[in-house]
């Protein structure tokens, strides 16, 4: 099986004004002890860097039209956010408050605009469904944020798919156990690379869509949303403290499907440019 492609880099040389305050004042060796006590992370210092037993590496995402890259804190989804999309998965949609899981940071699979990444068909599932969504990626954090400051947030989109071993999914919510296994799989969040909100802009409407081998299987616009991207991190920072580098799956519109082998799926989003994988 091929590999599926994925941005690594264990070079932690770089130091980004962007980084939170929290973090930029680790790179003080003076704080280190602090930091350590706080459990805070410490990236972007490699003089700061413990010694390791072996490397694990992070996950960047490219930023287009610039040679940094963005470091992925956290991986945040938000569940029904579409009307049609909940009443297909069987609940009420005018009742249900958001909610948010997550994936693991490293279940990102970069794919690169302009071509075709194979992507791996995951082990357990005989109903592996795509889920088309646009992906908000934070430059500032926060707790509490209200929704009127919650865009000034976002350092840029991209989009993603958050894909879903839905029979695993569904077992499990059948069975009130987590729905981790269904979701938060090895490579189960395909992304592009990011746009910066300052080339981009913000997305309130234009279409959504997806297709599989050239066959039009979601198409919906972004102003369905039930919860906009603002109401999502504001409501996403009661639950989470954010930070930057967390990003953040807005939900997917209605008529949700499988894939098999052989499937090429192709997503778009007005602005972005399309993504695409290979089931392999
Ligand atoms: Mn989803």
């Amino acid at each position: 099986m091929p590999a599926p492609s994925r941005t690594t880099r264990t070079d932690a040389t770089r130091t980004d004004a962007s980084q939170p305050n929290r973090r930029n004042l680790l790179g003080s060796s003076a704080l280190l002890a602090t930091g350590a006590l706080l459990g805070c992370a410490t990236p972007g210092n490699a003089a700061n860097a413990p010694k390791t037993p072996f490397a694990v590496p992070a996950t960047y995402l490219p930023i287009v039209g610039s040679d940094e890259q963005f470091p992925v804190r956290r991986v945040y989804c938000i569940g029904r956010n579409y009307a049609a999309h909940a009443r297909e998965m069987g609940s009420d949609p005018t009742r249900e408050p958001p909610f948010f899981f997550q994936k693991p940071t490293d279940a990102i699979q970069l794919v690169p605009h302009g071509t075709v990444a194979d992507h791996p068909y995951p082990p357990l599932t005989k109903n592996y469904h795509y889920e088309a969504e646009l992906v908000a990626a934070l430059g500032k954090g926060g707790r509490n944020i209200p929704v009127t400051q919650a865009l000034d947030c976002v350092y840029g989109y991209t989009l993603g798919l958050d894909m879903t071993r839905r029979d695993l999914q569904r077992a499990m919510g059948d069975e009130k156990k987590p729905w981790e296994i269904g979701k938060s799989f090895d490579h189960s969040a395909p992304i592009g690379a990011l746009h910066k909100v300052a080339q981009s802009g913000h997305f309130s409407k234009g279409a959504i869509w997806l297709k599989v081998n050239g066959n039009t299987k979601q198409s919906a616009d972004l102003s369905q949303m039930i919860w906009s991207v603002a109401e999502q991190i504001a409501k996403l920072s009661e639950a989470f403290e954010l930070f930057p580098g967390d990003i953040i799956y807005s939900g997917t519109p209605e008529n949700v499907g499988p894939v098999v082998r052989g499937d090429v799926i192709e997503m778009h989003i007005d602005g972005l440019p399309n993504l695409s994988v290979k089931i392999v």
